[in-house]
C-alpha cells in the first residue's frame, strides 16, 4: 500500500506477532555496517534535492558523507547544526514526503534512507553516552517565556538559550515534550528518548515549569511585569474535534488525544497500579487515516483488542498517514474499511457503544484539499465495535489566545503571525500548530527556528532603545 518508490523499507524492524502485543519499539534502526553501506549509495549531489526537501535544510550529503567515512559523531554533529532534535525526526519525520521524497535515486530505484541515518547517527551518540558540547554565548540578562513545551517550544528554547538569554519554558501539563511524550507511543517514539533532549535542554541552563497553564495560572502580561522582554507562544493545537453525529456522547467514545493521553502519559495500561483507568475493548473503529489513527489503533491493538477498524472516508491513496505507519499498522493485522463515513454510534440500553454504522461512500471530484471528495453512495453498513476513537483532526485551544486581549486570529482560532512568527502584539511571538493548525513536529521545529531569530532581533532592538534615547538626549544639550 504505501508509495514504493520514496519509502526505503532499509530499517530493521520487530516481528509484527511479537510487537503487537507490547509497547516496544517496532523500528530497531540501522547496524553501523548497513548505516555505512546505505551512506555509500549517496551519489552526493551538487544540488542536492534532499536539502530542498527537508524543512530545516539540514546540510544532508556532508552529514551522510561523515556516516559513509565511519565518523559518526561529525554526522550528527552537522545535522545538529540544523536540527536539536535528530532521534526523535529520525523516527517521526514524514521523510518520504520530505528529504527523502526529493532524493534523485528516488526518481529511478530507490531514494536513500535518510531518516533512517539520521536516527543511527542520533542513536550511535546515545549508545556510547556522548553528549555533544555547545558553545553558549555569556548570560545577557534577558528573560524571555516559552509558553508550551512542543517541538516549538523546545526549538525555541534552545536556540536563544545558546544566544545568552535567560529562558523559562511554561507547560500545562506535568511532563515536558507535547506531542511528543502525550500523543505519539512508545512503539514509535520511547519516552527516554524525549527525556535525554529534554536534559540537553536543561544542561544549556533553560528552566522548565510544569503544570503551570498560562491564561489561567498567570497570564502574559503578568509574565511582562515579572520582567520578561519576549513571550514565545507554542501551545499545539490540542483540543478535540467531533463529527457531530448522534451517539457521539456514548460511553467509550473517546478522543484520540485522550485515549493516547491516558495511555502514553497517565500509563492507563498499567491500572490500576496507575490512577487513570481507559477501556479494554474487544472490537473497536478508529475514525480516521492520519498517524493519529494509526498511532489509536495500534494502541487499542496493544491494549488487548481482537479486531481493530480504521473507518476512512476515502481510499488508501488519500490517507494522510506516513507510509510506514500504514504499512507496520497492516502488518499486525489492523483491518482497513475504505470509502466508509461514520453516521451514527448505536448505544446499548445502558449508554454504552455497541456498533457504529456508516455510510458506503464513492470518490468525485477533488476538492479544495486537491484530494477527491468522498460522497455518499446510497448504501449503508454496521460495524459491531465496543469502542470508537475519533481520530479526525484536533484544533486550536482558547484558553490561551482568549487570555491575550487584541491578538489577532484566523481561522478556527489559530494566532496570526508573519513568516518571522511575530504575531500583531509587540513582544509576542507564535509558531507550531497554533500558527499553522495540526502539522508536523519538523514544521514546528522550523517555526521556533525562525521565531528565535526574529525574538533576538526584537529584544536586541529593545535593549539598545534606551542606550540611543540617552545619547540623542546627549547629543541635543
Ligand atoms: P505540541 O506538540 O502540541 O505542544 C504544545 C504544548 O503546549 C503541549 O505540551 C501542551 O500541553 C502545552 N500547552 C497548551 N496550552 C498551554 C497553556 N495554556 N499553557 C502552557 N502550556 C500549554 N508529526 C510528525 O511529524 N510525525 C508524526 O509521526 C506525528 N505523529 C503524531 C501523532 C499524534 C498522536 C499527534 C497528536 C500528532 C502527531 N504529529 C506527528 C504532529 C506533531 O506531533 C505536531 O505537529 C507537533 O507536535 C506540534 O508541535 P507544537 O510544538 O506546535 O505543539
Ligand atoms: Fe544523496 Fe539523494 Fe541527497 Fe543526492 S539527493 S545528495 S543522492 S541523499
Amino acid at each position: 500500500m504505501p508509495c514504493p518508490t520514496t519509502y526505503n523499507k532499509t530499517m530493521r524492524v520487530r516481528d509484527p506477532k511479537k510487537r503487537a502485543k507490547d509497547f516496544k519499539e517496532v523500528a530497531l534502526g540501522l547496524t553501523a555496517k548497513q548505516a555505512i553501506k546505505e551512506a555509500q549509495r549517496c551519489l552526493q549531489c551538487k544540488k542536492p534535492k534532499c536539502v530542498e526537501g527537508c524543512p530545516v535544510e539540514i546540510d544532508i550529503p556532508r552529514f551522510i558523507s561523515s556516516i559513509r567515512d565511519n565518523n559518526f559523531l561529525a554526522g550528527l554533529k552537522t545535522i545538529r547544526e540544523y536540527n536539536l532534535l535528530p532521534a526523535i525526526c529520525g523516527r517521526v519525520c514524514p521523510q518520504e514526503n520530505q528529504c527523502q521524497g526529493a532524493c534523485i535515486l528516488g526518481r529511478k530505484k530507490t531514494p536513500i534512507s535518510i531518516g533512517a541515518l539520521e536516527r543511527f547517527a542520533a542513536d550511535y551518540e546515545a549508545a556510547i553516552n556522548e553528549t555533544e558540547t555547545v558553545e553558549i554565548a555569556k548570560p545577557n540578562g534577558h528573560k524571555v517565556a516559552v509558553i508550551g513545551s512542543g517541538p516549538a517550544g523546545l526549538t525555541v528554547a534552545a536556540d536563544l538559550a545558546k544566544l545568552g538569554y535567560d529562558i523559562t519554558i511554561f507547560e500545562a501539563l506535568h511532563e515536558p515534550g507535547g506531542v511528543l511524550v502525550y500523543g505519539i507511543p512508545e512503539f514509535r517514539l520511547p519516552k527516554k528518548i524525549i527525556q535525554r533532549e529534554i536534559e540537553y535542554l536543561k544542561s544549556l541552563g533553560v528552566k522548565i515549569k510544569v503544570n503551570w497553564v498560562v491564561g489561567k495560572t498567570q497570564t502574559v502580561d503578568q509574565l511582562f511585569e515579572e520582567g520578561y522582554k519576549a513571550a514565545f507562544v507554542g501551545v499545539g493545537a490540542g483540543s478535540p474535534r467531533y463529527m457531530n453525529i448522534p451517539g457521539e456522547n456514548l460511553n467509550n467514545v473517546y478522543f484520540a488525544s485522550e485515549f493516547l493521553t491516558r495511555v502514553n502519559l497517565m500509563k492507563a495500561e498499567q491500572f490500576p497500579k496507575y490512577d487513570t483507568p481507559v477501556k479494554r475493548a474487544e472490537k473497536v473503529a478508529v475514525v480516521g487515516a492520519g498517524n493519529v489513527a494509526m498511532d489509536a489503533a495500534r494502541t487499542a491493538q496493544r491494549l488487548g483488542a481482537k479486531e481493530v477498524y480504521i473507518v476512512y472516508r476515502r481510499t488508501e491513496h488519500e490517507m494522510p498517514s506516513r507510509a510506514e505507519e500504514v504499512e507496520h499498522a497492516e502488518e499486525e493485522g489492523i483491518k482497513f474499511e475504505f470509502l466508509s463515513n461514520p453516521k451514527e454510534i448505536i448505544g446499548d440500553e445502558k449508554g454504552y457503544v455497541k456498533a457504529i454504522k456508516c455510510d458506503k461512500m464513492v470518490l468525485c471530484e477533488p476538492d479544495a484539499s486537491g484530494r477527491r471528495r468522498p460522497d455518499c453512495s446510497g448504501e449503508e453498513f454496521t460495524l459491531d465495535v465496543d469502542q470508537v476513537i475519533m481520530a479526525i483532526g484536533q484544533t486550536s485551544n482558547p484558553i490561551l489566545t482568549k487570555s491575550i486581549k487584541g491578538l489577532k486570529l484566523w481561522g478556527a482560532g489559530y494566532i496570526e503571525i508573519d513568516e518571522n512568527g511575530k504575531t500583531n502584539k509587540p513582544g509576542i511571538f507564535a509558531g507550531g500548530d497554533i500558527a499553522t493548525g495540526a502539522a508536523t513536529v519538523i514544521s514546528a521545529m522550523g517555526a521556533g527556528k525562525r521565531a528565535a531569530r526574529s525574538i533576538n532581533e526584537y529584544v536586541m532592538t529593545l535593549a539598545k532603545a534606551p542606550r540611543q534615547r540617552k545619547k540623542s538626549s546627549k547629543t541635543a544639550k
